[in-house]
C-alpha cells in the first residue's frame, strides 16, 4: 500500500501559522520547493510506486538530484564560493522543516542529504584540487553519490575506536576493516571513509580520513538488513585489502575525526527540521482524523481525551520548535551553542517520537496497520532518538558544558 496517499493531505489549517522566522528569500525558496514536492515530485512517486517504505532505485534518485539541482536546490547548502546560497542556519532550518514538512519520501533528496552536497561542503577546505575534481564537484553538481563512513561494530558512540585500518605501502594505502549502519551506501559511488593510521599496536588513536571509490576491487557494500523505518537505504562498506591512492588521503594524517566531527554542534541542529517537519506531518494527520472519525455519534474530536493528546502534542512540538529557532539564531550570531545544539537534538527526538505516538493513538486501530502514515511516521521518529548521537550521548555533551562552566564561574 502506497504510505504517502493512503492519508489524503486535508489540512485545514497550518499547526504553526505565526510570522515567519526567516529571510523572504527563504520563504520565497520555501514555496518553489514544496510546489517540486508536491507537484513534479508527488507525480513521479505516484507513476513508480514510491513510499516511505519502498525507495527508489538509482536512476529514478539521480533523475531526482539533477532535477533538483536544475531548479537550484540542490547545492544551496554548499559555500558560496561553490555556487551554494551562503544560506544563515535559521533559513538552512526553517526551508530543511517545510522540505519534510510535505511527508514526501523523496524529502531527504531535495538537498541530498543523504549523499550529496551536505557530505562534502565542509570538505572543500581542506580538499586538494584533484580531489575537488575528481569527488566534490561530481557530488556538488549531482552526477556521483557519496556517504559518509564512520561507525563500525565497535566504534559507536565511541567514534574514534574504529579498527579499519589503512597501512600505508608507497604511493597507496592499503584498507581492510568494515563500516556498519552507512546511510547511502547502497546507491553511493564513493565514501568519506574513517581508518585508523596509527601503527599496530599504538596506544594513541590516529584516525585519517579518505575518498573511497566503493566500485574500486576489493570494495563492497552489503545490505543484509533494514531499518525498523522500513527502509533500505543502510548498509556495510566491507574494505579487504582495498587499495586506495594516497592522493585520496583527506587533509592530514590523523586529522580525520576533527574532520568528521568539526561541524558537529550545527550537524546536530540540522538533523532537527527533519524530525519537527515530520512530527507536524503526524500532528496535521492525527488533527484531520479527529475532525472526520465518528463514534458515539460524534467526530472523536469532540471527546476531551482526544483534544487534550492534540493539545499536549502541539504544546510540545512548539516548544521543540521554539528550541530550534532559537538555537539556529544562537549559531548564527556566532555563539559555540554546543550545549544548545545538543539540547535541540535531544528535545526535538524525544518529542518528535512522543508526538507520533500519541498521533498512533488518536487513529485507533487505523493507526497501527501499516501503510498508514501515522504508523511509519512512529516508527522513523523512533530512529532518531538513537541516529547521530544518541539522546544520552547529547546529555552527556549537556552536563559536561554545565559542569565546566560551573567550575569557571567559582
Ligand atoms: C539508520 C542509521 C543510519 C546511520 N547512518 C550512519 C552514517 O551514515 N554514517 C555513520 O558513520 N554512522 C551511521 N549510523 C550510526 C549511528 O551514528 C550510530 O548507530 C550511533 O552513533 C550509535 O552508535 P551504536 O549504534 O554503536 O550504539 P552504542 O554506542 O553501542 O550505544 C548503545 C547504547 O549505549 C549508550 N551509550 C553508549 N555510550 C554511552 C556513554 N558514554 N554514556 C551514556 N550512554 C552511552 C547509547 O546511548 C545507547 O543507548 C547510522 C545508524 C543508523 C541506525
Amino acid at each position: 500500500m502506497d504510505a504517502t496517499t493512503t492519508t489524503p493531505n486535508t489540512t485545514s489549517a497550518p499547526i504553526f501559522a505565526g510570522p515567519f522566522e526567516g529571510s523572504e528569500r527563504a520563504a520565497e525558496i520555501i514555496a518553489r520547493v514544496q510546489a517540486f514536492l508536491n507537484g513534479e515530485l508527488a507525480e513521479l512517486a505516484r507513476e513508480h510506486h514510491i513510499d516511505h517504505e519502498h525507495g527508489a532505485p538509482r536512476e529514478l534518485l539521480q533523475r531526482v538530484w539533477r532535477r533538483s539541482h536544475a531548479l537550484g536546490f540542490y547545492g544551496m547548502t554548499l559555500p558560496a564560493k561553490m555556487g551554494g546560497l551562503g544560506l544563515t542556519v535559521l533559513d538552512h532550518v526553517l526551508i530543511k522543516e517545510a522540505i519534510y514538512a510535505t511527508g514526501s519520501p523523496f524529502a531527504p533528496h531535495v538537498f541530498g542529504e543523504l549523499s550529496g552536497p551536505p557530505r562534502v561542503g565542509a570538505l572543500a577546505r581542506q580538499a586538494t584540487p584533484e580531489q575537488m575534481r575528481d569527488f566534490i564537484l561530481p557530488v556538488a553538481q549531482a552526477d556521483k553519490a557519496i556517504c559518509f563512513a564512520l561507525t563500525e561494530a565497535e566504534a559507536g558512540s565511541d567514534a574514534g575506536a574504529v579498527q579499519t585500518r589503512a597501512v600505508k605501502d608507497g604511493d597507496h594505502y592499503v584498507i581492510t576493516g568494515k563500516k556498519r549502519f552507512i546511510s547511502g551506501s547502497p546507491f553511493a559511488d564513493y565514501a568519506v571513509l574513517m581508518a585508523s593510521t596509527a601503527d599496530e599496536g599504538a596506544q594513541q588513536r590516529e584516525v585519517s580520513a579518505f575518498f573511497v571509490d566503493l566500485k574500486a576491487p576489493g570494495v563492497r557494500v552489503e545490505q543484509g538488513y533494514k531499518t525498523m523505518a522500513g527502509q533500505s537505504s543502510t548498509g556495510d562498506i566491507v574494505l579487504e585489502g582495498a587499495r586506495v591512492p594516497a592522493a585520496n588521503l583527506i587533509g592530514e594524517p590523523g586529522r580525520g575525526l576533527a574532520l568528521a566531527l568539526g561541524r558537529i554542534t550545527v550537524n546536530r541542529l540540522l538533523h532537527c527540521p527533519a524530525m519537527v517537519g515530520l512530527a507536524t506531518v503526524a500532528l496535521t494527520d492525527a488533527r484531520d482524523y479527529a475532525m472526520q472519525r465518528r463514534q458515539f455519534g460524534r467526530a472523536i474530536g469532540q471527546f476531551q481525551a482526544i483534544q487534550h493528546m492534540l493539545a499536549e502534542a502541539a504544546t510540545e512540538l512548539a516548544a521543540a520548535r521554539a528550541l530550534m529557532i532559537c538555537t539556529a539564531r544562537q549559531l548564527d550570531a556566532g555563539a559555540e551553542a554546543r550545549a544548545e545544539a545538543s539540547m535541540a537534538k535531544l528535545f526535538c527526538s524525544e518529542t518528535a517520537f512522543r508526538v507520533a505516538d500519541r498521533a498512533v493513538q488518536v487513529h485507533g486501530g487505523e493507526g497501527i496497520v501499516q501503510g498508514r502514515r501515522v504508523e511509519f511516521l512512529f516508527r522513523m521518529l523512533r530512529m532518531y532518538r538513537v541516529l547521530t548521537g544518541t539522546s544520552e550521548i547529547q546529555k552527556n555533551t549537556i552536563a559536561k558544558e554545565l559542569l565546566s562552566e560551573k567550575e569557571t564561574t567559582k
